[in-house]
């Protein structure tokens, strides 16, 4: 096997203080939402009824959503693990507002090896001979984090006999940002196997009252490394990821909280009332939220979606088309984006997009440090997210907090795409 260190900036990005406080002030909100969502049949039905007939993916999420409601859960603790994830959007007068990007309910990655990469550049700035400045970094740790959220859900789950599954995929490119999490967990003596789908598909079961055990050990907690895309399955492991949902066993996330993730839903939540209807009573939570949300644009068949279609395709430059797709480089931009939007707008292929306004931060320099690619100096703009956790035992939230952070940084050239996708590199705020 080959092992790469994960590509890096030489040196940490300035974030200014106030937009990370907000981004961190808002992260309880955040998971309060997503859990709200994912108790609301109602309103997922509603939201994704227009996208579940062209996309096949959601579609099919959505089939064994409805299916294992139809046969009530058994699950009856949830965890969420997610990176609500920001860019500083820079207005004409200079300042900078935060903009939210998406919110990752399922496979959120890179909290592990971002607990490391605050000592790598305090280090950078020390050997530059800058002390007080590494003094000034912020301890992170959302390995610790999201270990502490699995933890409680394996401690409610109630069995001490029982594992911590990482669901993970067949080629493990990131395993030692997984690792950082599972090491937190055997510390606590929490027994955590690792199990790919068709591992699933071979050695899982249901007992009487479904409890899920693999090869006879008994799962208290299933953690999604994988399963966010369609390359993810085949029959096999649709037929797997069902056996999952219908057990009694924790999924971080369950299958309700990975639709509450898609994009159409995000959109739907920009519209007038949508928040207040979610979380009635919280008025403040509501208003944080908003504050971070960029212009989200639906492309549902009707005038609406013609005028908005119309006004992307006289000026792409102003937008972003995103299908419901995870894990990078799936979204249009620019000439392609107006490309694209011309074919499909007047089909209703167009329905599986969203559009939303393209934030336009202040690029500043920094050296990308990646294996095998040559050192330079490169104009680079970053994205903040914020890792969330949260434990609800039947109707309580037992559980609810910001787990630490993680900053991107990529050059300018690149529209789009995270460090999986080989072109952002992990980063460190300098407030
Ligand atoms: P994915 O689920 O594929 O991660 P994202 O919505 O996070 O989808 O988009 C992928 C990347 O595209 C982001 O990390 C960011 O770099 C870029 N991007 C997404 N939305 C916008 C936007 N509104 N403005 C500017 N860049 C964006
Ligand atoms: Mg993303």
């Amino acid at each position: 096997q080959v092992v790469n260190y994960a590509p890096f900036t030489l040196l940490p990005s300035a974030v200014p203080r106030a937009l990370f406080e907000q981004a961190y002030a808002v992260q309880q909100d955040f998971n309060l939402l997503v859990d709200a969502i994912s108790q609301n049949k109602e309103f997922l039905e509603q939201t994704l009824a227009s996208t579940i007939k062209v996309d096949d993916f959601t579609a099919q999420l959505f089939r064994i959503y409805m299916q294992v409601l139809e046969e009530g859960l058994a699950q009856t603790v949830f965890l969420g693990i997610n990176r609500s994830d920001y860019m500083f959007d820079c207005g004409l007068d200079g300042t900078a507002a935060l903009r939210q990007i998406e919110i990752n309910t399922i496979a959120a990655s890179f909290g592990g090896l971002t607990s490391r990469t605050a000592d790598v550049h305090r280090l950078v700035l020390k050997v530059l001979g800058k002390t007080e400045e590494a003094s000034h970094l912020l301890p992170n740790n959302p390995a610790k984090g999201l270990a502490l959220g699995i933890a409680k859900a394996w401690e409610l789950y109630g069995s001490q006999r029982a594992v911590v599954m990482f669901l993970v995929e067949e080629i493990q490119r990131n395993i030692f940002d997984q690792r950082c999490v599972e090491n937190e967990l055997w510390s606590r003596n929490i027994r955590v196997i690792r199990k790919r789908f068709r591992d699933v598909f071979e050695q899982g079961s249901l007992d009487a009252s479904r409890r899920l055990y693999m090869d006879g050990q008994e799962v208290a907690v299933v953690y999604y490394r994988e399963g966010y895309v369609p390359q993810n399955y085949d029959q096999q492991n649709w037929e797997a990821r069902l056996l999952l949902e219908r057990s009694r066993a924790v999924k971080c996330p369950d299958i309700a909280t990975q639709l509450a993730g898609t994009k159409k839903v995000q959109q739907e939540l920009s519209q007038p009332g949508t928040l207040e209807k979610l979380l009635p009573g919280r008025p403040e939570a509501v208003a944080r939220m908003r504050a971070t949300f960029a212009g989200l644009y639906s492309l549902d068949e009707g005038e609406e979606g013609d005028r908005i279609a119309a006004t992307a395709i006289a000026d792409p430059d102003r937008f972003v088309l995103k299908p419901q797709r995870e894990g990078g480089g799936n979204n249009l931009y620019g000439e392609e984006l107006r490309q694209v939007l011309e074919k499909i707008k007047d089909s209703p292929e167009r329905t599986s997009y969203i559009l939303m306004d393209k934030i336009k931060p202040q690029p500043a320099l920094n050296y990308l440090l990646r294996a095998h690619s040559p050192l330079q100096v490169s104009e680079c703009i970053s994205e903040l997210g914020i890792f969330g956790v949260y434990v609800r035992q039947g109707q309580e939230l037992v559980l609810n907090q910001a787990a630490g952070h993680l900053l991107r940084t990529k050059a300018i050239e690149h529209a789009d795409g995270g460090v999986a996708a080989g072109v952002a590199v992990l980063d460190t705020p300098y407030l």
